[in-house]
């Protein structure tokens, strides 16, 4: 079970943080690696990362808020790796912070971009490229446990967050035909450059409202991505998979 084997996932973001992580658990189940980030060096050292483990890996530039560019990327996945099996957009960020009724137009559509629009981005060309292979295929989107508890002064992370559940249902039911399976992850807090900047209290919030009292971990992250690529998933679709130690439940 859960042998990744000739598998190749796609993660956006994964040059650190969660995607990093995700990559390295796909990597230990044999999956071979695309990662995509804006930045050459994190990508360069994700890369090497991911290749002492054995792992198959190549990094491409690209900014995911950018249609064009994740277009090229795509291709020259493909072209490197010949297809792609899962696709992860994980890319994304905390936005700007502020009450809502002081944001002005231009950071409210910022952290649109960053969360929305960067994975529309990004399946696109993974859908039209998984329904030619007619093989079937994953696309699991990177939410947030904020798009069941909201996000005070950060509400466009938490908009941007459940949006892409609705995104992900409608894509289950559109692509289930084909044997594309769309689903979410939803963390909780778990450390990393993105959550290290959110202020102290919210950190302290997080650590009461889980059930154990703990933040996740970066290992947390890896074995629900082997899950979601592998054929063990096969009958799950248009669901979210919360990861966040009972923080969204708690009273
Ligand atoms: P990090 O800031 O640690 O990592 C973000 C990653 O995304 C980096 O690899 C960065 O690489 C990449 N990235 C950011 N913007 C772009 C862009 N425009 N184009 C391409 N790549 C980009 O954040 P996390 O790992 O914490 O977050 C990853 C995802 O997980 C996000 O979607 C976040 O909302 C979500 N999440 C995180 C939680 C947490 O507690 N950490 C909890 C719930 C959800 P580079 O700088 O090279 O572009």
């Amino acid at each position: 079970m859960f042998d990744l084997s000739g598998h190749v996932a796609l993660v956006t973001g994964g040059n650190g943080g969660l995607g990093l992580a995700m990559a390295k658990g796909l990597a230990k189940a044999g999956a071979s690696i695309a990662i995509w980030g804006r930045d050459d060096a994190k990508n360069a050292s994700a890369c090497t990362e991911l290749r002492e483990m054995g792992a198959d890996a190549e990094a491409f530039v690209c900014d995911v808020t950018n249609a064009e560019a994740c277009q090229s990327a795509f291709a020259a996945t493909t072209k490197n790796f010949g297809h792609v099996d899962s696709c992860f957009a994980n890319a994304g960020g905390s936005g700007p912070m502020g009450m809502l009724h002081q944001l002005d137009q231009h950071a409210w559509k910022s952290v649109l971009d960053l969360n929305l629009n960067s994975v529309v981005n990004t399946f696109q060309p993974a859908i039209g490229h998984m329904l030619e292979q007619q093989k079937g295929g994953k696309l699991i989107v990177m939410s947030s446990a904020a798009a069941l508890v909201g996000t005070p002064l950060s509400a466009g992370y938490a908009t941007t967050k459940a949006a892409v559940v609705g995104l992900i249902r409608s894509l289950a039911l559109e692509l289930g035909q084909a044997g594309i399976q769309a689903n979410a992850i939803l963390p909780g807090y778990i450390e990393t450059e993105m959550s290290a900047r959110t202020p102290q209290t919210f950190k302290d919030a997080c650590k009461r409202r889980s059930a154990s009292g703990q933040h996740g971990t970066l290992e947390d992250m890896e074995g629900v991505a082997v899950f979601l690529a592998s054929p063990e998933s096969r009958f799950m679709t248009g669901q979210c998979l919360v990861l966040d130690g009972g923080h969204s439940i708690h009273p």
